[in-house]
């Protein structure tokens, strides 16, 4: 089955004091039953992969191509050479402070697949858009257009990150989640196969801290989560961690 994974995403956050905090959560976890993935900023990825212990590391956001022309872009194989395993795409902050589209997440995924780099891909409603009821739809389209042909348990996680919800302080009702987990599951399963759908994780992401963790992690359909502002400091991190191991 699926295993669990709790992700953080530092952002534009840190500086080389901050491996002390990858460091602690290495020794806090030295056999993690879930999978322990950071995603520090690109200029701290080939230290924090010197730091010995069972975290897996991520970028946040890759270029569709290899290389190239692109002034200040990373590409995908550039990340693996650094250390990383996965790649987030699609955040909804790529997403409005950089005009990527559907299409553009959709090429990094492929950028990311060839690399052999798994792809956490970001999907989300903004409020109005839940307010208005659009919510699946919206989570429809994104799916569709951001996930090529060929997805599974391997090379793609999948976040649900409510836009209102992240780095606010709110979050969706529980029942909520739970609904929009159990969409997502079903619309992966009709695109890519059954099989292929079970495979996928399906991380929440949105002001998860550690006294809300345990109560997400009970619902069905989630298989973790993607973790900003509380994945900063190992001690936050580690609850969060923990919860996880602990649910069932
Ligand atoms: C995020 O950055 O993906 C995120 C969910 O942030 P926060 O946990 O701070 O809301």
């Amino acid at each position: 089955m699926r295993k669990k994974m709790a992700a953080g995403n530092w952002k534009m956050n840190g500086m080389a004091e901050s491996l002390d905090e990858i460091t602690a959560l290495a020794a806090l976890h030295q056999k993690p039953t879930v999978d322990i993935l950071i995603c520090p900023p690109a200029t701290l990825l080939a230290r924090a992969a010197e730091i010995e212990g069972a975290l897996k590391l991520g970028g946040q956001d890759c270029h569709d191509m290899n290389s190239g022309a692109h002034t200040g872009d990373i590409s995908a194989p550039m990340l693996a050479d650094a250390g990383a395993e996965y790649v987030i795409v699609g955040h909804s902050e790529r997403r409005t402070d950089h005009n990527e589209s559907s299409a553009t997440v959709r090429a990094k995924t492929n950028a990311a697949w060839h690399t052999g780099l798994t792809a956490v891909v970001c999907i989300g409603e903004t409020l109005a858009q839940r307010e208005a009821g659009e919510t699946n739809d919206v989570l429809a389209a994104q799916l569709t257009a951001s996930i090529p042909q060929g997805a599974n348990g391997v090379n793609t996680v999948v976040a649900y990150e409510p836009v209102w919800a992240i780095g606010t302080g709110k979050t969706p009702t529980l029942d909520e989640i739970a609904d929009a987990h159990g969409f997502i599951r079903a619309h992966l399963a009709s695109r890519h196969g059954q099989t292929a759908a079970n495979g996928i994780r399906i991380l929440y992401g949105g002001s998860v801290k550690p006294d809300n963790a345990e109560e997400i992690f009970e619902l069905g359909n989630v298989d973790g989560a993607l973790v900003g502002g509380a994945s900063l400091k190992a001690e936050d991190f580690t609850i969060i961690v923990t919860a996880l191991e602990g649910a069932d």
